[in-house]
């Protein structure tokens, strides 16, 4: 295996982790403090020396404006991206663009490319991606209440979906609806394009995540959709592709939220290591001289390591063998991860005490936050049941031969 990064990535990643450091960290205050439509004005000014500086979009085609990276140095990018939460934002690469970008790309018509992919590359819009549902599990979206009913020329579209992020604002929804209940169950479903102008497109609320309520790009909306008319044109690939299309997404998908994650392991690493040798915890000692903060500390980058190691080997194999050949890693990489970042930025918070509970630091964002890690992009007991199930089909397969073995193996 090659994991060479080239000399030209480098360079790039090193300007990356430079407007980290200098142009967004010191605005995080900004961010934890006041709305993002008070400081959008501000974050805009930030994409423009982005672009200027011919590191817009680095995970987009690059016929579409973007830089066209491949999977590996893009998750090289992520993972610098992640130190803040306004990284992937401000470099038009952020979730759920990004992957709403792939999917325009791969299945849009030329219309819809002209209409909706062309200014969601540029960052003149923003879009939003509505499949789960509140009333039916999300684990299982074959479970699925949201119809779209043909009618005339259009869709008539009726759900009830949340945790429709960054509906607020968006100029369109990518909205999974079944079109064909008869139909087997993972043909039922297909993508449609919904513009959040249309009647019958209803924000109800921004919910509130642990006590925060965010708006704009960052926020997770509940969306009802009631008579909710769009024309067929506005059908994403064939009806009945949508299960296939957000399978897709998957790989590269887990790829940037997993070195995301990295990034913020790496960042609440190092604000708990600037923690520890500077604050005075008994006479002449600081935190980083007693024996658990430091035992925490090589846990944290241990895990890190580990984590990134197999993330980066993940990405490798996806480019090299296709996704198909790595389901395992793919699965695998979700639950690792996720809850190596859950472990250290818990750690980073306790070695903060009070001021960690605050948001005073990034590290109390991070923690409420990044809980839903564990959550989303697939609950971690659905990929750890998926993976058991992949590992056990040979054994299971000669379970009757081995019986013979009385409980003796060698
Ligand atoms: C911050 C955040 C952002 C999100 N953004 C989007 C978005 O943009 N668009 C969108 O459509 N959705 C989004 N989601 C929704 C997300 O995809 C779902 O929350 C997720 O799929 C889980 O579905 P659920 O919440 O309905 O939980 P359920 O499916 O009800 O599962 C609840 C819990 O049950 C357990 N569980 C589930 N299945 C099994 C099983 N087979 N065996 C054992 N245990 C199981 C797991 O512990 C799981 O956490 C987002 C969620 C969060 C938290």
């Amino acid at each position: 295996m090659d994991f060479t990064v080239s000399e030209e990535t480098r360079e790039m990643l090193n300007l990356m982790e430079q407007f980290v450091r200098k142009e967004l960290i010191p605005m995080e205050t900004a961010f934890l403090t006041k709305s993002f439509a008070e400081i959008e004005p501000e974050i805009e000014k930030k994409r423009k020396k982005v672009r200027q500086m011919g590191l817009w979009a680095p995970a987009q085609p690059k016929d579409y404006g973007g830089m066209g990276l491949s999977l590996m140095d893009f998750a090289l990018v992520s993972e610098v991206l992640g130190q803040t939460p306004l990284g992937h934002y401000v470099f038009g690469c952020h979730a759920p663009d990004a992957g709403n970008i792939e999917i325009l790309y791969d299945h849009g018509t030329p219309e819809q490319k002209k209409k909706w992919l062309e200014p969601l590359v540029k960052g003149e819009i923003r879009s939003c991606f509505s499949m789960t549902e509140v009333e039916l599990p999300g684990s299982n979206p074959v479970m699925m209440d949201t119809t779209a009913v043909k009618n005339g020329s259009d869709y008539v579209i009726n759900g009830q979906k949340w945790y429709t992020t960054a509906a607020d604002g968006a100029a369109f929804a990518i909205v999974m609806a079944v079109t064909d209940p008869d139909a087997a169950p993972h043909s039922q479903a297909s993508m449609i394009i919904v513009p959040t102008g249309t009647p019958g497109f209803d924000l109800v609320r921004n919910i509130a995540v642990m006590g925060h309520t965010e708006d704009g790009a960052f926020s997770h909306g509940e969306v009802l959709y009631h008579s909710c008319r769009v024309p067929q044109s506005n059908l994403l690939g064939p009806e009945g592709a949508g299960f296939r299309i957000a399978q897709e997404r998957l790989a590269p998908g887990r790829i940037h939220h997993t070195m995301r994650w990295l990034g913020i392991c790496r960042r609440a690493l190092d604000l708990m290591c600037k923690r520890a040798v500077t604050r005075p915890i008994a006479p002449g000692k600081v935190l980083a001289d007693k024996d658990i903060i430091q035992a925490w500390i090589a846990e944290s980058a241990a895990e890190i390591a580990a984590a990134r190691a197999l993330t980066i080997e993940t990405a490798w194999k996806i480019e090299n063998f296709g996704f198909k050949e790595v389901r395992e890693e793919i699965s695998m990489i979700k639950f690792v991860v996720a809850n190596v970042m859950q472990r250290v930025v818990d750690r980073a918070l306790q070695v903060y005490g009070g001021l960690g509970m605050t948001d005073d630091t990034i590290i109390a964002f991070f923690y409420r936050q990044e809980r839903a890690a564990r959550i989303y992009d697939g609950a971690d007991e659905v990929h750890k049941l998926s993976l058991a199930r992949r590992i056990l089909k040979p054994y299971r397969a000669k379970a009757d031969e081995l019986k013979e073995g009385n409980g003796v193996f060698r």
